[in-house]
């Protein structure tokens, strides 16, 4: 199969033929249908996040299941899939008490530079990205680094779920903890920060405030949830947004334990985040 392989940070992907094994017990090989581009898969190919080289990139992606391993369950061939990049074992004491992403068996989630799932005609080493590798025609993966879908969902659409979606939705829901009646604040109305956007109307908040410097971004986010706009080029940010926040925070800023006699209009972003993925 044809395969995009980053040899070197700040060089251009190069099509090589790339193999695969057949599936092992708990793996399912999969036909990549759509691979999106993810701006982590852009700080690989610029040195900003290291990782063992020559890779096989790209982490966000669906396609249909071509083989699967003699223990698989899960799925069969024709299944589709999203795939899922923080796979896990299911059995580790973070995975039996809810944290699966935090799974620590290696052995099923490899580390860096440890799966031997590509080969191609060079001695050299071909890595595995995030137990995936999407920039290929064909991905080997392990049973628990999919998701299943119905047929009818359109695959491009699918493949976000798979990185931006998730990635939004879970800062929200798992990050931010937001209930019910909460304001939300997401600057950046991206990929990632319109699943957020998306997110917090889910998650039932009360104002879902957008800010973004893009006119037709900020209309769309109103679709997905977006109650307030903020363009930052039309003035100051934090200035347009306090009053929309005031009151509305009760449990995680001092300002919303003050006396109630005493205002409490809050606002502050919060702190920068490591990103995955
Ligand atoms: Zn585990
Ligand atoms: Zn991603």
């Amino acid at each position: 199969m044809k395969a995009a392989v980053l040899h070197e940070v700040n060089k251009p992907l190069v099509i090589e033929d790339v193999s695969l094994p057949k599936p092992g017990p708990r793996e399912v090989l999969i036909r990549t249908s759509v691979a999106g581009l993810c701006h982590s898969d852009l700080h690989f190919m610029e040195g900003l996040y290291p990782h063992p080289l020559p890779a096989v990139l790209g982490h966000e992606s669906a396609g249909v299941v071509e083989q699967v391993g003699a223990d698989v369950t899960y799925v069969k061939p024709g299944d589709h899939v999203v795939t899922c990049l923080s796979v896990f074992c299911g059995t580790c004491d973070n995975c039996t008490t809810g944290r699966p992403v935090l799974c620590t068996d290696t052995s099923v989630k490899m580390l860096p530079g440890a799966s031997n799932r590509l080969s191609w005609a060079r001695s050299e080493k071909l890595n595995q990205f995030l137990n995936l590798s999407s920039f290929a025609e064909q991905m080997l993966v392990h049973e628990n680094a999919i998701v299943k879908i119905r047929k009818d969902m359109p695959l491009e659409l699918a493949a976000l779920i798979g990185c931006g979606v998730i990635t939004g939705y879970g800062a929200v829901v798992n990050t931010a903890k937001v209930g019910p009646g909460e304001t939300v604040v997401v600057i950046g109305c991206g990929g990632v920060g319109m699943a957020a956007i998306n997110g917090a109307q889910i998650a039932g908040a009360g104002r879902v405030i957008a800010v973004d410097t893009n006119p037709a971004k900020l209309q769309l986010a109103t679709k997905l949830g977006a109650t307030d706009i903020v363009d930052p080029q039309n003035g100051d940010v934090v200035h347009a947004i306090s009053p929309r926040a005031a009151c509305i925070t009760r449990s995680r800023c001092s300002a919303a334990r003050r006396p109630p006699s005493r205002p409490s209009r809050c606002w502050r972003p919060a702190a920068p985040r490591p990103s995955s993925g």
